[in-house]
């Protein structure tokens, strides 16, 4: 668990970081939460002199933003958790915001990191899997059954490998940092390889390697075609551990992209900038916006 302080501006203020225990169950994980909240808004009081006036969490999962509920997540094990109460009840009574963890990151991204400034954009994290958040005019949309963004599932392969969620061929089965570790494992006979390995191995001309990565980007950039086809946006900001290989994926990336439209226009592709604090500077960011929305309201 990443948390912060923060302030108005999206400041950082303070940050810590806990192990989330999801070994002893979900009851420990979500009390393990609550506590690390309280302990956070003590600090504030402690050393900024002044006590949290609103909080936010984000949680991976299926989640419940309007109910406040986190609905559901396989590796942590819960099941329609009341988040949002328990934590106001936990901290005194003050606004809590509960976000889904992906979503809230690509707030962050998109308002205070590598999107400032673009109205419509796309974050795309490649980590285990890949997942997205699509900001519009400053909020990420959800979508009707809070599933919106989900571009790690389009179908870039038909006859690809099986996907854990039930179809052939989906984006995170080809282009997620997994799914290149898998394939170098394989490719270079080293089952301990992974994808950092193989951007090495590519930077220094290994042509297995160069095969690998050549694949990956190219499934990468069918999907990515598919929703800026969809989506329009002006800014395209990728994240997770695949993006650590810096312009070894990036210019082939971009190429990859530009090799594929037709009349749509190419977005601004960046890496992402706020790396794994992206999720709790969102939270920030939704607590804030529920003061700014009480007031306004
Ligand atoms: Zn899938």
């Amino acid at each position: 668990m990443k948390a912060a302080l923060v302030g108005t501006d999206g400041t950082l203020l303070h940050e810590a970081r806990r192990a989330t225990d999801r070994e002893r169950g979900a009851e420990a994980v979500i009390e393990s939460i609550l506590a690390f909240a309280a302990d956070l808004r003590a600090h504030g009081e402690e050393h900024l002199g002044e006590s949290a006036v609103a909080a936010g969490v984000a949680v991976p999962g299926i989640v419940d933003s309007a109910k406040g509920i986190a609905v559901y997540a396989a590796n942590l094990g819960w099941r329609d958790v009341p988040l949002r109460t328990l934590l106001s009840e936990r901290l005194g009574a003050i606004p809590v915001a509960l976000g889904h963890d992906v979503r809230t990151g690509g707030l962050a991204e998109g308002r205070i990191g590598a999107g400032r400034g673009t109205d419509r954009f796309l974050f795309v994290p490649l980590g285990t899997g890949i997942a997205g958040a699509i900001g519009i005019a400053g909020a990420i949309e959800a979508g009707a059954h809070g599933n919106a963004g989900e571009i790690g599932h389009i179908v870039v392969r038909p006859d690809g490998p099986g996907c854990s969620c039930g179809q052939r061929g989906c984006l995170e089965t080809l282009a997620s940092a997994a799914a290149v570790t898998r394939a170098w494992a394989a490719a270079s006979g080293d089952p301990g390889a992974d994808a950092a390995d193989c951007a090495k191995a590519v930077e220094s001309g290994d042509p297995a390697a160069i095969e690998v990565w050549r694949n990956a980007v190219d499934a990468l950039a069918a999907g990515l075609v598919t929703a800026l086809t969809l989506l329009d946006p002006g800014t395209l900001i990728i994240g997770g551990g695949l993006a650590e290989a810096g312009e070894t994926l990036f210019t082939p990336l971009r190429a990859a992209v530009e090799e594929r439209v037709t009349f749509q226009k190419l977005p601004h592709i960046v890496p992402a900038a706020l790396g794994d604090t992206a999720g709790c500077l969102g939270a920030g960011l939704l607590a804030w916006d529920l003061l700014s929305t009480e007031v306004s309201a």
